[in-house]
């Protein structure tokens, strides 16, 4: 967590441990602060503070709406997502549009492809887009500011799924969206909390989760304010002192080059489109990924077989939407910096990897956990 992030956090659950729904004094100051939080984060991302609704996370997000636009679309209305979204957004999709998804292809460079977003646009006219900002796998860019432009200029609404965009890149033209998902613990605030940003208006009045008067009917549910307060300060403060995305990505392409000459025969996933600065995916050459994640992580490296969320269940959207080999997947292995990562880190990664695929080359024994 941002330093920033756990104070504000730590301090709102000394201060405000009171219910914001509370009559009484001390809850009209925890009121204050979630609204004031409410309006901070507004702020950040240029809409009206009503856009905002305080959830759990962005699985729960994602979740509402596409129950949202269950209920408010047609019976025979569809849906288009991209091939690549998180299992939250396509497996929701399909649960609330059974055989009635349209999916937007990923092309191989790991971007989803407007040309035929527009076509699904211009002949089916879903009831939603939902596409995300940055893949969680491979940190592909994807084009969501022209799947937005296409919408508005269709009248269809738009969700994009920022998770792993916030608080590495710039925020501009995000509060344009008509659904916007974003998750505290992904930019340094506390996990179990996330934000969805909605239409203002009778396009936003969700009735995701019924019981009390909370979050203006839309989510019901005691907020979690220590939580909203840790996210809040987060996302402010890596707004104000952005990441400096160059410095990183040029260390994450030196680590990319060392890794290459270190183990051959390993291949960078969309190694040639624009990515976020702080992740690579790779196939690594034989024995199975989880071999090699051991390896690393008795030398204290935690890297990942694929979106965490996953946890090497099942094959992943992305990489197949991709077309990458299904032989290949049980190979594949992510490596997520952070805005602490240095160079040295980089360095020390490609070290660790030079000298795991030595010990497997010569049948040596692992080393001894750290
Ligand atoms: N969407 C994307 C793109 C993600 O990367 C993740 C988690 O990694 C989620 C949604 C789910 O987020 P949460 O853990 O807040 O439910």
């Amino acid at each position: 967590m941002r330093p920033v992030a756990r104070k504000a956090w730590l301090e709102a659950a000394d201060r405000w441990w009171h219910n914001p729904s509370g009559l009484y004094r001390e809850a009209a100051a925890a009121r204050r602060a979630l609204e004031d939080a409410r309006e901070r984060l507004a702020e950040l991302l240029d809409c009206e503070p009503e856009r905002v609704v305080f959830v759990s996370g962005a699985t729960e997000a994602n979740n509402a709406v596409m129950a949202h636009a269950a209920a408010t679309a047609g019976r025979d209305a569809v849906i288009a997502v991209g091939a690549g979204e998180h299992p939250s957004v396509l497996e929701a999709a399909g649960a609330w549009f059974r055989g009635r998804v349209l999916t937007v292809p990923t092309g191989g460079d790991g971007a989803a492809a407007t040309a035929d977003l527009g076509r699904i646009v211009g002949t089916f006219r879903p009831a939603l887009v939902s596409l995300m900002a940055a893949n969680n796998e491979t940190g592909v860019l994807q084009p969501w500011q022209e799947a937005l432009a296409v919408c508005q200029e269709a009248g269809i609404p738009f969700h994009c799924d920022a998770v792993q965009w916030l608080g590495r890149l710039p925020v501009n033209g995000l509060g344009e969206c008509d659904f916007l998902t974003g998750s505290g613990h992904k930019f340094g605030g506390p996990k179990g909390v996330g934000f969805l940003m909605v239409p203002a208006g009778p396009g936003g009045a969700l009735r995701w989760i019924r019981g009390g008067p909370q979050e203006d009917r839309r989510r019901a549910g005691t907020e979690n304010l220590p939580a909203i307060c840790g996210m809040v300060a987060a996302l402010e403060d890596a707004i104000v002192n952005p990441p400096d995305a160059t410095a990183h990505t040029a260390a994450r392409s030196a680590f990319e080059c060392e890794l290459v000459e270190a183990v051959p025969g390993v291949e960078i996933i969309a190694a040639g489109s624009p990515r976020l600065w702080n992740t690579v995916m790779a196939i690594l050459p034989p024995p199975v990924n989880v071999k090699w994640l051991a390896r690393l992580s008795a030398r204290g490296f935690a890297v990942s077989t694929g979106s965490a969320c996953s946890r090497g269940e099942g094959a992943s959207a992305v990489l197949a939407a991709m077309g990458v080999p299904h032989d290949s997947l049980n190979r594949v292995l992510r490596f997520s910096g952070g805005d602490d990562t240095t160079p040295a880190d980089w360095k020390a990664l490609a070290s660790a990897l030079r000298d795991v695929h030595r010990e497997f080359a010569s049948g040596a024994r692992p080393v001894a956990p750290l």
